[in-house]
């Protein structure tokens, strides 16, 4: 088998933008070169941006650090490193689902058994498949449903293959849906109903375990490129601010809405199950940054309900950090992050009868050393805080009359 990518001494720093020349410097960095992988794009004086940094490249940044006096900060000097460290944590494609934990990451396949292993064991669990990714893969859902009646909750995650700690949150979710005594827990799972698509970008996730770690988007070559955002690809302001068109980006946006099997999949089954299943509330799952967002990223225009997601974001963030002490943000997307068009999450808010809409964007900190490799250490207590979040923010909707039968 052929290598994987590797990232030898690839440094991660974390550069402040204080005047219009920093940020033009930047722009320009992200357009004409390739040893500059940018985690978000460089827009206005006064932000933060991280940056991984080739190794051959160290002293022609240390050099502009010089010319153009900005701050710079190392966070992470071989990004090689962490993966090697996080590689000592992933438990081999073989591993059977009574193995299945959130000490440890697991390829798809495992995830795949362990989902099997629900359905079989639990009468009020169901499996559902909402389409198949570009490579063929099933994009599988699991259903948990104790009585008729309940208003429906759509859960996805891992729309971005590298965020592997998202995976992990949903199956976590699942599994206390599932198997928990806490009373808290047992009501959520009796009086709703709901749907996870726990690895939207199937193929994505598995090509960050065989052969890119920091891969980002689906598998689907587009000339001598591969690959689009998903969460660029939704018919919501398609092609705006905060996407590319340039298909070597990491957030291209594809030839046009719903030209990628994996978000066309998540419409496909909104479009027949949405108001069928009553669904509600919608979740997707994303990592990093320690927020919690709800629409809209592609306008500064807040939605209708904007207060009321306030107030449940504001009891999420609360549970989260009386949990292990984290602390996160809430807000619209725009105000709390950067700018995004063709998200999901504002497809999801306008196109259907769905109040309740939330991106979380778990551990950890938007200066963090580890960007998507999150310590295996941490995928615990990400998923306890991220579970009492959902027990805080239901119970508010709930409060605030959105799941009322009629
Ligand atoms: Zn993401």
């Amino acid at each position: 088998m052929e290598p994987k990518a590797r990232y030898d001494n690839y440094r991660l720093v974390r550069v402040t933008l204080k005047t219009d020349d920093h940020v033009k410097l930047f722009q320009e960095l992200e357009a004409e070169s390739d040893s500059y992988t940018f985690y978000g794009h460089a827009r206005k004086v006064g932000q933060d941006l991280t940056i991984m940094v080739a190794a051959h490249k160290i002293y022609e940044l240390q050099d502009l650090i010089e010319r153009y006096d900005f701050e710079c900060k190392t966070l992470e000097s071989n990004i090689q490193k962490l993966i090697d460290d996080e590689a000592l944590t992933i438990k081999s494609k073989d591993t059977p689902a009574s193995e299945f934990d959130w000490d440890h990451y697991f390829h798809l396949e495992t995830i795949f058994k362990w989902i099997d292993k629900q359905i079989a064991e639990n009468d009020f669990v169901e499996g559902f498949q909402i389409g198949s990714t570009y490579e063929g893969l099933p994009i599988r859902g699991l259903k948990i449903s104790k009585k008729s009646g309940n208003t429906g909750i759509f859960i996805d995650a891992c729309i971005h293959a590298r965020e592997w700690i998202a995976p992990a949150v949903a199956t976590y979710l699942i599994d206390q849906l599932i198997h928990s005594k806490d009373p808290e827990v047992v009501d959520l799972a009796e009086n709703f109903d709901w749907y996870f698509v726990p690895v939207l970008n199937a193929d994505g996730y598995k090509y960050t375990f065989e052969k890119d770690r920091l891969w980002r988007k689906n598998t689907k070559p587009y000339g001598r490129c591969k690959g689009v955002d998903l969460n660029r690809n939704f018919d919501v302001d398609f092609g705006g601010i905060g996407a590319s068109m340039d298909k070597a980006s990491y957030d291209f946006c594809g030839s046009n809405a719903f030209s990628e099997p994996e978000a066309l999949a998540v419409k496909n089954f909104l479009d027949e199950n949405a108001k069928k299943c009553n669904i509600k509330t919608y979740y997707t799952l994303h990592s990093f940054s320690q927020l919690y967002m709800s629409p809209f990223g592609w306008s500064a225009e807040p939605v209708k309900n904007h207060k009321d997601l306030k107030k449940i974001g504001e009891k999420a963030i609360e549970a989260i950090e009386k949990t292990h002490r984290r602390t996160y943000k809430t807000g619209s997307a725009i105000e709390t992050i950067y700018p995004s068009s063709g998200s999901s999450r504002d497809y999801v808010y306008t196109n259907y009868d769905i109040p309740i809409v939330f991106t979380i964007e778990l551990r950890g900190p938007p200066d963090t050393p580890t960007l998507f490799i999150l310590p295996a250490r941490e995928i615990k207590p990400t998923c306890e805080e991220i579970l009492n979040s959902f027990i805080a923010a239901l119970n508010e909707a709930r409060r605030l009359g959105y799941y009322k039968c009629n």
